[in-house]
């Protein structure tokens, strides 16, 4: 399987990180290895001394679909969740002046947390999906789905132009704004709509 990622997908997390609003979805993958295991704790990387957290709206893909009509693009996905796109900053920023790619910034062993899977239709209206995260018991990120720049179902329609998506694959949308580093001994605690979607300790 694949993830999928969005960058850019909310205007003040744009603004926060100084980057240009993008004509099209910032489009990036993680591999597989990427996901740390349910329930353990995320490692910093040795590499980097700034490591910071980005809450993300998650899509679990559960169809085969190349060229994805944006009107059908609900019929390929069932659950929803929240995940963290942990993001080495630094490294980030200087593959980013040097013009190079993110991967290893993002894509790096643990870099993918997930939580619990949530059926989509439980929530009324997938567009306007609260969420938010809490770093030692304070909320640091907090979003809705209404400020996406592009909709889930647009980005499913926009990444399957180029990638097909398979059962299993999974869609990162993009981080609201509030994004900043973990060290550690931090505790992260992520809720979709006020119910617990994903608790984990940094190390
Ligand atoms: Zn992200």
């Amino acid at each position: 399987m694949k993830i999928i990622c969005i960058g850019r997908n909310y205007a003040a997390h744009i603004d926060e990180l100084h980057n240009e609003r993008p004509k099209d979805p910032v489009v990036f993958l993680k591999p597989d290895t990427t996901i740390g295991q349910k329930n353990h704790p995320f490692y910093l990387p040795h590499f980097s001394n700034d490591v910071h957290h980005e809450i993300e709206v998650v899509v679990k893909i559960n169809r085969i679909g190349k060229h994805i009509q944006e009107q059908f693009a609900h019929k390929y996905y069932q659950e929803i969740g929240l995940g963290i796109d942990f993001t080495a900053r630094d490294l980030q920023q200087t593959l980013k002046s040097k013009g190079l790619p993110w991967e290893k910034a993002k894509a790096f062993d643990g870099a993918t947390a997930l939580g619990n899977w949530f059926d989509k239709s439980q929530f009324e209206d997938l567009n306007k999906l609260h969420f938010e995260l809490r770093k030692n018991g304070q909320v640091v990120q907090k979003g809705t789905t209404a400020q996406m720049l592009w909709s889930i179902d647009a980005l499913i329609a926009y990444v399957s132009q180029f990638f097909t998506l398979k059962i299993g694959d999974i869609l990162f949308t993009g981080t609201p704004s509030g994004v900043g580093p973990v060290v550690e001994n931090d505790r992260l605690e992520a809720f979709l709509e006020g119910q617990p979607a994903l608790q984990l300790n940094v190390k």
